[in-house]
């Protein structure tokens, strides 16, 4: 079902979508969200994939990034210094971004008890500025700088820069970088380590925009299945892993994901 299809139809697809998930949701123990950059396309984020993704319409990135970045710390912080950067759109759209419908029905899931954590592959910060709690942020935040030893975290805002590359005050070892995750640069073990236990107490996955193929978030929806669990999909485009979902609710998040907290509210 898809919100573009006639309103008769539409309405009652959609409709019967909305009831499964929230019946889904309402009857399981341990929900977990786990979600990718089209939650924020609401937000005026622009995705990497998709039909507007900013690789479909500038082409691939470098994937070099993190072995530039430990080649010549030095320089990676004066090009972040100088905001000479080609994701140019993307950070201005980061910079004036407020969360969305989308994110706000998240928090809503958690403050009624339903929804009991948030992986998100996001690094916009949206989730917090909603009030959103229980959150792993398995590609970092780009508010914040992360030792890269010991992945102590501290706001960018306020973290003295008197020397670049600057060293950790915490470890006095570790070089200091932004906490997003670069390409190439490995997962940072704890936030790695939270998914994996949320994982596997999870028993209903929602897969928020997310296009499921970047690893190793693509895994849990594979691992929380296998085990038994139930997936509901919330995407306007098919996925690979729409083939293993329970629930589809095939429209943006910003639209479907209200319409669930709805009918969560009107069964309690
Ligand atoms: P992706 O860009 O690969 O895929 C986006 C997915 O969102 C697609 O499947 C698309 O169909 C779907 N989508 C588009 N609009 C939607 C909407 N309104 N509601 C629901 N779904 C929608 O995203 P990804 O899988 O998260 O992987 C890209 C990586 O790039 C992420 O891991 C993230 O680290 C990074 N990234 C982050 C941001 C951000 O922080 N907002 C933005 C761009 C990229
Ligand atoms: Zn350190």
């Amino acid at each position: 079902m898809t919100l573009r299809e006639p309103p008769g139809e539409r309405g009652e697809a959609l409709e019967q979508a909305i009831e499964e998930a929230a019946r889904l949701i309402a009857a399981s123990r341990h929900v977990v969200a786990l979600v990718g950059a089209g939650l924020s396309a609401e937000s005026g984020v622009p995705t990497f994939r998709g039909p507007e993704g900013l690789w479909t319409k500038h082409g691939e990135p470098d994937l070099r990034d993190y072995e530039r970045f430990v080649e010549d710390p030095k320089r990676w912080w004066e090009m972040r210094r100088d905001r000479a950067n080609r994701l140019g759109e993307l950070v201005q759209a980061l910079e004036t971004a407020v969360p969305n419908p989308g994110h706000l029905a998240l928090r809503d899931m958690e403050e009624m008890g339903r929804l009991k954590h948030i992986i998100t592959q996001n690094i916009d910060n949206l989730h917090q500025l909603a009030g959103s709690q229980a959150i792993t942020e398995i590609h970092g935040n780009r508010t914040k700088l992360r030792c890269v030893l010991c992945n102590q975290r501290w706001p960018v805002e306020g973290f003295l820069l008197d020397e670049l590359p600057p060293k950790c005050p915490d470890c006095t070892a570790g070089i200091v970088k932004g906490d997003t995750v670069m390409f190439g640069e490995p997962i940072p073990r704890d936030a790695l380590d939270d998914c994996i236990n949320q994982s596997q107490m999870c028993d209903c996955m929602l897969l928020v925009g997310t296009s499921a193929v970047v690893y190793p978030a693509a895994q849990f929806p594979v691992d929380v299945k296998s085990a038994g669990g139930s997936l509901i999909e919330v995407n306007p485009n098919e996925t690979p892993l729409t083939g293993l979902c329970d629930v589809v609710l095939r429209g943006p998040a910003g639209e479907t994901l209200p319409l669930v907290v709805e009918k969560l509210r009107a069964a309690r």
